[in-house]
């Protein structure tokens, strides 16, 4: 390892200084239990079907036994939090056991996340409980098969030891089952990693850490210098855009994306009070703690990502003393992202390009989406179905495709339903102006236009079930997410909008963090 890591190897919480790493020794679990594995990521791993059933699997990736290589080692990261500089943040409960070559050739970091306290745990326990860990395992691979760049999961893994928790249900302190997720990624450097080292004048760590990971992660920038690092900030603006307009296009919100939870390589990281817009609403957050500042809903997401860049402009900025360059590019990040994003929603609608006369069009389909709650997914996998000749049609009958997205159908207005109609109507003749034929424009849309979504109430059931002791859930849900963009009639059910019940269930519609 080139980068500098901390002389002190206990696990006890402290300050760490001039080191990008701590090593640390993962707790034992006293009766570990394999509940579900990712076949695909064992595949990449190298791991056979016989190697995952194996004791042995369950005791590595649970951290009660080494393999030959493994160093385990939590990393040292800052990061800014609800828009405030937080210090010294973590891993205060993720482990990497280290790193090896997949079968594709890709370099995986493999991690442990709630094995036990580590020099960063601060006030808490570094352990994780049964529903989140069953939320990370299960959105990590299903935003990697809905191709969202995403951290991965191998396996989820309850740990037979209690972890005492106050939960939201009645505020009283209750004892949950605890839980590690094997999570895997090229690298888990985020913003902070850089930040921590900046916030402490270590510009000595910085420029080791900032050169390590261009030329382990950004080889193509060539060598390290100024003009590489103002390369690198534009990349990973690039990155971060391209991953944000993702989670726009499946409807995915964060929930808690800080800086610490902002991956230097532009993936999906720290799956918490993430949730799923079920109608849409952009002014949703699932996070609890976000009730009335919203910084995490849906629609600030763009906005988040940039002030969050900024504050990786501020870190880097010692090694690069030039602000002005810093500067264009991030006011260019609000070029990149909304060129991407206008792309995304034309490709959304099945247009070939988003025309500067679309503005209209678009702003006009974000209103129709809220005159009544609407099922974001449903409304864009039926919008497909729609047809040039339906123009004609009354407005009934031309709306018929869509009313599965309503959630109170009988609830829309004449006047409602008057304006949607005569939106599909544009549309639809927008469409034919682009000359592409319904069967075509059906397959584009519903190619990334997910079917099925991971949702917030259908995660919630697999817990409640793997809480009683069946983890069958968890492994259908995997399941299903392995083709979100297929039909499959044998599991049409959770394809559906949320059920009424699940409305304001708690874990179905807010979370709070750090469970
Ligand atoms: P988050 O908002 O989930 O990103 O949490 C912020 C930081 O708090 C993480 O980077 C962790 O290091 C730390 N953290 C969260 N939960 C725990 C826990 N149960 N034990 C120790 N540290 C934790
Ligand atoms: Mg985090
Ligand atoms: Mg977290």
């Amino acid at each position: 390892q080139r980068l500098p890591a901390d002389p002190e190897t206990k696990n006890f919480r402290r300050q760490v200084l001039g080191a990008c790493y701590s090593y640390v020794t993962p707790r034992t679990a006293t009766s570990p239990t394999l509940l579900a594995y990712s076949t695909e990521m064992a595949q990449e791993l190298g791991l056979s079907y016989e190697d995952c059933q194996s004791g042995l699997f369950t005791n590595v990736f649970v951290g009660n036994q080494k393999l030959r290589g493994m160093q385990p080692h939590a990393q040292c990261y800052g990061g800014h939090q609800f828009g405030n500089w937080a210090g010294q943040l973590g891993d205060g409960r993720a482990i990497n056991l280290g790193e090896i070559i997949g079968e594709s050739g890709q370099r995986w970091s493999i991690q442990l996340k709630g094995s036990g306290e580590t020099p960063y745990s601060r006030s808490a326990d570094g352990l994780a409980v049964l529903r989140s860990s069953v939320r990370e395992f299960l959105c990590s691979e299903a935003m990697y098969h809905l191709g969202v760049p995403t951290t991965r999961a191998l396996s989820l893994i309850t740990t037979g030891d209690e972890v005492i928790r106050d939960m939201f249900y009645d505020g009283r302190p209750q004892s949950e089952p605890g839980a590690v997720v094997c999570r895997v990624a090229p690298s888990f450097l985020r913003l902070g990693s850089y930040e921590i080292f900046s916030a402490q004048s270590d510009i000595k760590t910085l420029k080791t850490l900032v050169d390590y990971t261009i030329e382990s992660f950004f080889p193509h920038l060539g060598a390290p210098g100024k003009q590489t690092y103002l390369d690198w900030f534009q990349e990973v603006c690039e990155r971060t855009a391209d991953m944000v307009v993702d989670w726009m296009r499946v409807g995915f919100v964060h929930g808690v994306f800080n800086t610490d939870n902002t991956s230097v390589l532009g993936l999906t990281i720290d799956y918490g009070p993430y949730g799923w817009i079920d109608d849409y609403d952009p002014n949703w957050t699932p996070n609890t703690t976000d009730a009335t500042g919203k910084r995490y809903r849906f629609g600030a997401q763009p906005q988040i990502a940039q002030w969050n860049l900024l504050q990786m402009a501020n870190a880097i900025y010692p090694l690069i003393e030039d602000a002005e360059a810093l500067r264009n590019i991030l006011n260019d990040y609000v070029t990149l992202y909304t060129d991407k994003w206008q792309q995304m929603r034309a490709d959304k609608l099945g247009l070939a390009a988003f025309n500067a006369a679309d503005e209209e069009l678009h702003q006009e389909l974000n209103r129709i989406m809220q005159l009544t709650e609407t099922d974001m997914t449903l409304f864009y996998r039926h919008l497909a179905d729609v047809r040039i000749e339906d123009k004609d049609k009354t407005d009934d009958e031309i709306l018929s495709p869509i009313m599965v997205a309503f959630y109170s159908p009988d609830a829309l207005t004449q006047a409602d339903k008057e304006d949607i109609a005569q939106w599909l109507r544009t549309y639809l003749g927008r469409v034919e102006e682009d000359g592409i034929s319904d069967d075509k424009r059906q397959s584009k849309m519903n190619a990334i236009n997910p079917k099925y979504v991971l949702r917030n109430y259908l995660s919630q059931l697999a817990i409640d079930k793997a809480e009683q002791g069946d983890p069958s859930l968890i492994n259908e849900l995997l399941d299903v997410m392995r083709h979100p963009y297929d039909e499959q009639p044998q599991y049409e059910q959770y394809a559906a909008k949320r059920p009424d019940w699940a409305r304001n269930k708690p874990g179905c519609s807010m979370l709070s963090c750090s469970s």
